[in-house]
């Protein structure tokens, strides 16, 4: 029996999503209903079927302004194969299920405290970025662009401005104010306001060599 069920008691009703309730922001709780509210609004990103992205995050010591704030893990290979071979070896990648059993097929991370200390602006694009990565075909590979580099296509600047447009879209849409309202605060705000910020955190999945 889990510490959650034991307290509760007869007269006492619990709500049945009861990581609300829970002393402190639920940066995973909160990050997925905006996911949730951003792909159901923005048409471009429809493609991504948000009960198969994992959210996570890391700490970070160093809150320097720069580095990562957030990256996605595609649990797939080039195409959404499962194995690749490398050296003359065949691999696949460790695989993760949710709590429904689903199996996840990208783990959307963000660097705390790094991430939540950027601009209101900035923490949106930053998520509307990671899931622009998202391969159309949701297989559980990332989008391939052509260029130098697949990931951001031939350049950077086009890749920063088509996740721009997706952003103001998104704005213009008119999201409720509660799901974007914590992007408003930054770490100390939030663990002031809450007590303490928490989350789930996923461990890198591991590449498994295939006999
Ligand atoms: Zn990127």
């Amino acid at each position: 029996m889990s510490s959650a069920s034991q307290q509760r008691s007869p007269g006492n009703r619990t709500r049945p999503d009861s990581r609300i309730q829970r002393a402190g922001f639920d940066f995973n709780f909160h990050m997925r209903r905006l996911c949730d509210d951003l792909v159901a609004r923005v048409e471009q990103l429809r493609h991504v079927d948000m009960t198969r992205v994992a959210i996570s995050f890391s700490q970070t010591r160093k809150a320097t302004p720069y580095g990562m704030y957030a990256s996605l893990t595609p649990m797939r290979f080039a195409g959404g194969r499962m194995h690749a071979i490398r050296r003359g070896q065949k691999w696949g990648v460790q695989r993760l299920y949710g709590d429904g059993g689903r199996e996840m097929l990208y783990i959307l991370n963000f660097y705390l405290p790094r991430f939540l200390d950027r601009g209101f602006r900035e923490k949106l694009s930053t998520v509307v970025h990671e899931l622009w990565h998202v391969s159309p075909e949701f297989n559980g590979d990332t989008r391939r662009l052509g260029g130098r580099c697949h990931a951001h296509g031939s350049s950077q600047a086009k890749y920063d401005a088509q996740v721009d447009a997706l952003t103001d879209r998104y704005l213009a849409l008119d999201p409720p104010g509660a799901v974007c309202e914590f992007l408003r605060l930054d770490y100390r705000q939030l663990a002031a306001r809450h007590g303490r910020v928490f989350g789930r955190k996923i461990p890198a999945p591991k590449l498994i060599r295939v006999a």
